[in-house]
C-alpha cells in the first residue's frame, strides 16, 4: 500500500501563529485567559490549550473580565468595543490576511462600492468581516444567489477560505450587472495551495483521509474537492478509521486542513501503516511522502 500526503497539507501561518499566541500568552497569565469561541475548528487542539489554562467562551460579556483572545477569525468591531469599555484586555490574534480583507472591504465601501462577500454568512470570519463595512454590503455562497440588479459600483471581496472556481464564477456574473467593478481576490493563498495539493491527491487515489475538525471551513472545503475524485472519509482523529475502508486499496491520501496539528496527522498515518500489517511507522511528518503531481515523484 502506498500512502501519500498532499502538499502543503496541516497548520497555516495565521493558525500557527494564533497556537503561539495562546500558548506565550497562557504562560505570562496564571489566572488564565480565555478565547472568543474555539481559537480554532480543531477540538483536540482546544482540549490542549485548555489543559494550559486558554479556557473557550462563547462572547464577549462570558470572559469574567479575563484578558481575551481574539481568535484567527478576527472578531467584530461591536464586541471589541464591549471589551476596550469594560477594560478588558484585548489580545489580538486576528490572522493579518484576514485583517487586510477587513480593511479592504471597509475602505471600498467608504468609496461608495457596494459589497459583494462570497462566503457563508454564519462563518464568524464573515460575521466579523460584515462589522467593518459601514454602507451597504451582501454575503452569497454561490453567483446564483446574487440579486439581479444594476450597480453603479460594485465591489467583490472572498471569505479567505473559498475555492477560486466559485469565485470566478461570481465575478463573470457580476461583470454583467455593473458599470464598474472592483474585484479584490482575498481567497488566502494557504488555503488555495492546500486546494489544489488536495485536488491532484485525489485524482490519484483509491481513497483520501481527510483529517481535520467537523467544523473546520477549510477542512470541509478539502472533503468536499476530493470527493469529487475519489472514495473520502473527513476524520477528527486516527480513532475513526475503519479497518474495511482499507480492503483491496493501493493508493492512500491524506491530506490535513490548515487547522490540523502534525500530531494528528501522523497519528492518521501510523493507525493506516498498522491497519496494513505494517511496522515502519513514523515520527514526524516530514517523514512522510507527499505526492507531487508535476514531478511525478513521491
Ligand atoms: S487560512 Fe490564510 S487567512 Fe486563514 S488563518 Fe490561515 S493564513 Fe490566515
Amino acid at each position: 500500500m502506498l500512502i501519500r500526503l498532499a502538499e502543503n497539507s496541516g497548520f497555516c501561518y495565521g493558525v500557527k501563529r494564533a497556537i503561539n499566541i495562546a500558548e506565550r500568552e497562557a504562560e505570562k497569565r496564571a489566572s488564565g485567559l480565555v478565547t472568543i469561541g474555539p481559537i480554532i475548528h480543531n477540538p483536540q487542539v482546544v482540549k490542549r490549550l485548555h489543559d494550559l489554562g486558554v479556557v473557550e467562551v462563547d462572547d464577549v460579556t462570558d470572559g469574567e473580565g479575563k484578558p481575551s483572545i481574539v481568535r484567527s477569525h478576527g472578531l467584530s468591531r461591536k464586541k471589541i468595543k464591549y471589551m476596550n469599555d469594560n477594560n478588558i484586555e484585548v489580545i489580538d490574534a486576528t490572522c493579518p490576511y484576514v485583517e487586510k480583507l477587513q480593511m479592504k472591504a471597509s475602505l471600498l465601501s467608504n468609496e461608495g462600492y457596494h459589497i459583494i462577500i462570497l462566503g457563508d454568512n454564519k462563518h464568524p470570519e464573515v460575521v466579523a468581516l460584515t462589522s467593518y463595512i459601514d454602507g451597504d454590503y451582501q454575503v452569497v455562497n454561490s453567483a446564483s444567489e446574487v440579486a439581479s440588479k444594476y450597480y453603479k459600483k460594485l465591489a467583490v471581496v472572498s471569505q479567505t477560505t473559498q475555492t477560486l472556481e466559485k469565485f470566478r464564477a461570481l465575478v463573470s456574473k457580476l461583470l454583467n450587472i455593473s458599470y464598474e467593478l472592483h474585484i479584490v481576490n482575498t481567497i488566502c493563498s494557504a488555503t488555495s495551495v492546500r486546494q489544489n495539493g488536495t485536488r491532484k491527491l485525489a485524482k490519484n487515489s483509491d481513497i483520501v483521509i481527510v483529517i481535520g475538525g467537523k467544523m473546520s471551513s477549510n477542512t470541509k472545503m478539502l472533503a468536499t474537492i476530493s470527493s469529487e475524485y475519489t472514495t473520502t472519509y473527513h476524520i477528527e482523529t486516527y480513532k475513526e478509521l475503519k479497518n474495511e475502508w482499507f480492503l483491496d486499496v493501493e493508493n492512500v491520501g491524506i491530506t490535513a486542513g490548515a487547522s490540523t496539528p502534525d500530531e494528528l496527522i501522523i497519528e492518521v498515518y501510523n493507525k493506516i501503516i498498522n491497519i496494513n500489517g505494517d511496522d515502519e511507522t513514523k515520527r514526524f511528518v516530514s517523514e512522510i511522502a507527499v505526492f507531487k503531481e508535476e514531478q511525478n515523484e513521491f
